[in-house]
């Protein structure tokens, strides 16, 4: 028998949900690069169901104890107490989402003695010292390309929201305005255009495709090339590096993973290379941006928005900077886990788990660290190390 500690967001305020927007929730047959959608033996829940939160369990109670394993659910996380230290020193698996992330240090790996695996119920397993997983032979697995499809929609929606000043105009509107002058002295076209992506992976390459038909420029930074086929299919320009791509662009995406390559990437010496007056959409990690050198530059008018859901810590203190600062379209981390990703994530858990109890290989596109080192699309998309410091600040959050 294994204990599992699976680590979720809290229900809705007003309790968990007794009926839905939706009497569906239509699911892909197939990710766009051919990959299979999460295939368990059997899931016990309805897609369109909450499953995220901490009533929701990812549909994996039932599955579990009539397995004989014991199942702990919980949000608590953070600070003094948490419930998710107190259940470590027994644990063999632990589950968490990126969007309430448990994350696993070196102290609370060294702390669970009898962990095998951790399982990122979505994709970025930044939230985990990789390196510390490595050391102890636990494997880390996410369910690759699961939400990736819905990340890039939110970031075109992030986009248009921002160049279009959907935000602010909207706000005018709730609150009985009428001036147009006031809603549109900061909106353009989206049309003509130059937009870059750093990464093209499965979201960076899903944002190029979605963006195709609105008239604009297509750049791409990346470690490996695409190959020629898209790059001519999307007419594309490469970069190498990061100024280039910057110094170009009007709206630049970040779509990589977060490890130590990528960590601060885009801080006050790197956002200098910004065109004036450039939109940054970031879903991928908050971590990537260095958070004063952001919102000092929405200060000063160098960047014309900042946009996106993804923070660092999270939950984020109610004094993180991109609560206040100008021209900002933030939300908390929502993007990859819309009822629909939930549904394909839960699967994969699922799945994952099915494979770990019965002795099977889990597929290689879920494996992030295993026998000791990156493996998977660990090894193709991460870097050795840890990005998981700084990541106690999450105690500090109080809900306003
Ligand atoms: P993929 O693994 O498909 O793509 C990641 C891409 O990042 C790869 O093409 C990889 O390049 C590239 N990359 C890695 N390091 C660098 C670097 N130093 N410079 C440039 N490119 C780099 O993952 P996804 O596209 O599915 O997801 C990407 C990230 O988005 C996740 O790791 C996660 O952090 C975030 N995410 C956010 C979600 C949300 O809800 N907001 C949900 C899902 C994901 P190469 O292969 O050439 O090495």
């Amino acid at each position: 028998m294994a204990k599992i500690v699976a680590v979720l967001y809290d229900d809705p305020i007003d309790g968990y949900p007794t009926t839905y927007a939706r009497n569906d929730c239509p699911q892909p047959e197939v990710y766009p690069d051919g990959q299979t959608l999460p295939n368990p033996k059997a899931i016990d829940f309805e897609p369109g169901q909450l499953l995220g939160s901490v009533s929701g369990e990812l549909g994996l109670r039932k599955y579990l104890e009539e397995n004989g394993h014991e199942l702990v659910v919980t949000s608590s996380k953070d600070g003094p107490n948490n419930v998710l230290d107190q259940e470590l020193h027994d644990a063999e698996i632990i589950i968490s989402q990126p969007f309430w992330p448990a994350y696993m240090t070196a102290e609370r790996i060294a702390k669970a003695k009898n962990l095998k695996m951790i399982v990122t119920a979505g994709i970025g397993s930044d939230h985990t010292d990789l390196q510390a997983a490595a050391e102890r032979d636990i494997t880390v697995a996410e369910v690759t390309y699961s939400n990736s499809n819905a990340v890039a929609e939110h970031v075109v929606m992030s986009t248009l929201a921002l160049v279009r000043n959907f935000i602010p105009s909207h706000d005018i509107a709730r609150n009985g305005g009428w001036n147009i002058a006031d809603c549109v002295s900061r909106s353009y076209d989206l049309e003509a255009m130059t937009v870059g992506t750093v990464a093209a992976g499965r979201i960076g390459l899903r944002v190029l495709r979605l963006l195709k038909p609105f008239g604009v420029k297509l750049h791409y930074m990346d470690r490996h090339r695409l190959p020629k086929k898209i790059e001519q299919e999307l007419d594309l320009t490469y970069h190498s590096s990061l100024e280039s791509l910057s110094k170009v662009c009007d709206v630049v995406t970040l779509n990589c993973p977060l490890h130590p390559e990528t960590e601060h990437m885009v801080n006050a010496e790197s956002l200098k290379h910004f065109k004036r007056g450039a939109y940054l959409i970031n879903t991928a990690r908050g971590k990537l941006c260095d958070k004063d050198a952001i919102a000092a530059a929405l200060e000063s008018g160098h960047l014309a928005g900042y946009a996106g859901d993804v923070w660092f810590p999270q939950p984020a203190p109610q004094d993180h900077p991109w609560r206040s600062m100008p021209h900002h379209g933030m939300t908390p981390h929502i993007s990859g886990t819309s009822l629909s990703a939930q549904a394909r994530y839960a699967a994969g858990t699922r799945e994952i788990l099915e494979c770990y109890f019965e002795g099977r290989p889990i597929r290689d596109e879920y494996l992030v660290v295993q026998g000791g080192a990156l493996a998977g699309v660990g090894a193709h998309s991460y870097s050795n190390g840890n990005a998981t410091s700084g990541s106690e600040d999450a105690a500090n959050f109080q809900p306003a």
